[in-house]
């Protein structure tokens, strides 16, 4: 289903959760809502299942204004993190729920739900409680419970949250397939960056009530078109004096308050002098500290006024605190008014 939102509002007293979001939403998109607490995520979500009204604004699918339906008529499927399965009802059950409301006939429902079973590969497991059942597989069946009803638009409110680390990434990547194998356009809320870049077809940074940005993961992390979502996706370097970056000093020179400057760890060479690849345009600088990350060394190199998040490939020698090296600056953001301007 394809879905609009136009000037969508809604206020909490004095609170605005919800402040003119538009966005579109092209079928079959997996998108993930991004973003602090408290920004507004879920209450987009619940304008959308029609279990919260908008004081303004209008929610399209397929061009329809859908409003005034509620959200049994919205043909939407939910995975809410306290929407549990119901505890008395089997495996088996669960999943029939939303076609025994339906009035699907006896035999319609029972191959539907085995086609579900097999879907979220549960066989065998149909008559199990959901106590008798893990973390991972009572999501699963949530899951295909949200799906049996074959709705047109499917909404997922921090499905992983109350899952522990490991068996939460693996249901990330299932999650991912299931959906992309049934082609149903999804929106799942998530305050977790890295599950909303791995999973999502685009994202959606929401903060105060408004939508920053909108594009695919990638585009948000290498062209943030404000301060915030540099801030919030990714590593970054936010400068707010950049009164002088060795390289750059011909780059426009932000004047207002709000300018700020974005340097990625990865845009920083940070190295002996012998290993930089244009030292002339280098500066000088002190590493104060250095630490393993995984795949990288994240070195942090003081430069003037400036400590500076650096990143440093894990083949070179380890850098020590303390000692004095040179610092290439590859590319910036400059973030100027309402402007965002990528330098290299
Ligand atoms: P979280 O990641 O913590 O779930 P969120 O981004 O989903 O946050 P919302 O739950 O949509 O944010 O809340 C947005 C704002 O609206 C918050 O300031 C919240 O306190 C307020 N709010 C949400 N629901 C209600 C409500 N029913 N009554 C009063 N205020 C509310």
């Amino acid at each position: 289903m394809q879905i609009e939102v136009r000037n969508l509002s809604k206020k909490f007293g004095r609170v605005s959760a919800v402040d003119h979001v538009n966005f579109e939403i092209e079928q079959g998109k997996l998108i993930g809502l991004l973003g602090p607490s408290g920004g507004g995520k879920t209450t987009i979500l619940r304008m959308l299942a029609g279990l919260e009204k908008p004081d303004a604004g209008e929610i399209l699918f397929q061009g329809n204004k859908v409003n005034h339906l509620p959200p049994q008529e919205r043909g939407i499927g939910f995975v809410f993190q306290n929407y549990a399965l119901f505890k008395h009802m089997s495996v088996f059950d669960n999943i029939a729920f939303g076609l025994t409301v339906q009035r699907k006939s006896k035999s319609e429902i029972r191959d539907r739900v085995h086609e579900m079973i097999e879907l979220i590969g549960l066989q065998g497991l149909e008559n199990r409680a959901p106590h008798q059942l893990s973390g991972g597989q009572r999501q699963r069946v949530a899951f295909a419970r949200a799906l049996a009803p074959s709705p047109q638009l499917l909404l997922l409110d921090e499905p992983f949250a109350a899952i522990d680390a490991k068996v939460r990434k693996e249901l990330r990547t299932w999650l991912r397939e299931m959906i992309s194998r049934v082609g149903i356009t999804s929106i799942f809320v998530t305050h977790d960056q890295e599950e909303a870049v791995e999973v999502a077809d685009e994202i959606m940074i929401i903060n105060q009530g408004r939508l920053e940005q909108k594009g695919t993961p990638w585009q948000v992390y290498k062209e943030p078109l404000t301060p915030f979502v540099a801030g919030f996706l990714g590593e970054s370097n936010l400068l707010h004096n950049p009164a002088h970056i060795v390289g750059f000093e011909s780059a426009p020179r932000p004047h207002s308050e709000k300018a700020r400057v974005l340097i990625r760890p990865e845009a920083i060479e940070v190295g002996r002098e012998h290993e930089i690849s244009n030292l002339s345009a280098a500066a000088l600088g002190i590493v104060r500290s250095v630490q393993f990350r995984g795949s990288v060394w994240q070195v942090e190199v003081e430069v003037g006024e400036h400590r500076l998040l650096a990143h440093r490939t894990l083949e070179k020698e380890t850098l020590l605190p303390g000692e004095q090296v040179a610092v290439l600056i590859h590319s910036l953001h400059l973030f100027h008014d309402e402007q965002s301007l990528f330098l290299e």
